[in-house]
């Protein structure tokens, strides 16, 4: 074990060949690949251990599984999978990462400070708020971002679900196994959610449609969501629609409180990589939703973490061969030394 656990970082310290930052299936893959690689990975978990994923209830398009799996049993999987190669898990939220030296450092909540040649991070993204009135103080009370998690304990009862992508139309699916009655709010007069999640809501008979809709303020009484304020997108009409639940499907936003100031990012707060996943520092690699607002599926994650455990395993094989490395210089540029030996 070369982890610092507790301990501060110093010249004796050993250095790691790569970590890993997040549990998500672009972690995992990144885990495997570089630990088949010889490089002993350390992966640091994070707070959301298998990222959004784990509170998936049933995974329908992950190749290789044609009869579906949940996603804490396929978590579990990549978990397996990594470690058996000898990728160390760590459950431990990294808190900040210093990158204008080399190696870098990465210091964790639970007070560890590791020294590494390479980072790659999978820190994901996490549910977008509607930010409304009564959203926040019914958190927990009715107002929910996660309908595996919660669908139980509407059992019977009147549920909103509010989005019209690829997730509102999932869940609001899972939410007709409890709840009596799951009405879609959308914002438009069509879903955003592919072909066949539309077909299935759609012809599901507890679920019903409404549209041109969204939601101004989440009312409660007795300390429980009772309903929402809405307001008609097309006819500016206000409303108001009693319920007991809503769950709030509205997109996500990237993790990426550790980056500000130190890796580039485009106007949505996602880093910016090339095809080899590289960020803007040499060493450092970005794979799944941190860096992805195009495609964000589980499969896609996976491609990402193994192209960009691949591209660390190239670039510490340029640093062992002691090819000069020019640490001011953005990898991502072609034209660079290094990235041409990369390529
Ligand atoms: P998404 O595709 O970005 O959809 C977000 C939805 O929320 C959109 O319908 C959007 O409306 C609506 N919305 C955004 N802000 C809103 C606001 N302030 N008020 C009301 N409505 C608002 O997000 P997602 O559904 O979470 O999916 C994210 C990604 O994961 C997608 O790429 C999706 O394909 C993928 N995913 C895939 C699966 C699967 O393959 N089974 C399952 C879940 C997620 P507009 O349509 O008007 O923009």
């Amino acid at each position: 074990m070369t982890t610092t656990n507790g301990h501060v970082a110093n010249a004796q310290t050993p250095v790691e060949n790569v970590i890993i930052i997040g549990s998500g299936p672009a972690g995992f893959t990144a885990g495997l690949y570089a630990a088949r690689a010889n490089l002993s990975p350390l992966l640091l978990t994070g707070n959301d251990y298998g990222g959004q994923v784990s509170i998936t209830y049933d995974i329908e398009n992950y190749p290789g599984f044609p009869e579906s799996l949940s996603g804490p049993e396929l978590v579990e999987k990549f978990k397996a999978q990594a470690e058996k190669f000898g990728t160390r898990v760590e459950f431990d939220y990294v808190k900040e990462i210093v990158i204008d030296q080399h190696p870098f450092i990465v210091r964790t909540e639970n007070g560890a400070e590791y020294r590494t040649r390479t980072i790659i991070v999978s820190t994901g993204a996490r549910p977008r708020y509607l930010e409304v009135p009564g959203e926040k103080l019914l958190t927990g009370k009715g107002v929910s971002y996660c309908a595996t998690c919660d669908g139980f304990f509407f059992r019977g009862k009147d549920v909103l679900v509010i989005g019209g992508g690829d997730s509102a139309a999932e869940e609001a699916i899972f939410l007709t196994r409890y709840a009596s009655r799951v009405r879609i709010l959308h914002r438009r007069d069509k879903l955003r959610a592919s072909k066949i999640l539309q077909d299935r809501v759609l012809a599901n008979e507890k679920i019903e449609m409404v549209w041109n809709t969204v939601v101004t303020e989440v009312v409660g009484e007795n300390g429980a969501v009772s309903g929402v304020k809405t307001q008609n997108t097309v006819t500016g009409e206000e409303g108001f629609l009693t319920t007991d639940g809503v769950f709030i499907f509205v997109g996500h936003l990237p993790n990426n409180d550790l980056f500000p100031g130190k890796l580039e990012m485009d106007e949505d707060g996602h880093l910016i990589t090339d095809r080899k996943l590289r960020t803007n520092v040499p060493g450092i690699f970005a794979a799944g939703e941190i860096q992805d607002k195009v495609f964000k599926q589980v499969a896609t994650s996976v491609g990402q973490g193994c192209a960009a455990a691949m591209s660390a395993t190239r670039f510490l094989e340029e640093l062992e061969a002691g090819h000069a490395i020019d640490w001011r210089t953005d990898p991502r540029e072609f034209a660079t030394p290094h990235t041409a030996a990369l390529a």
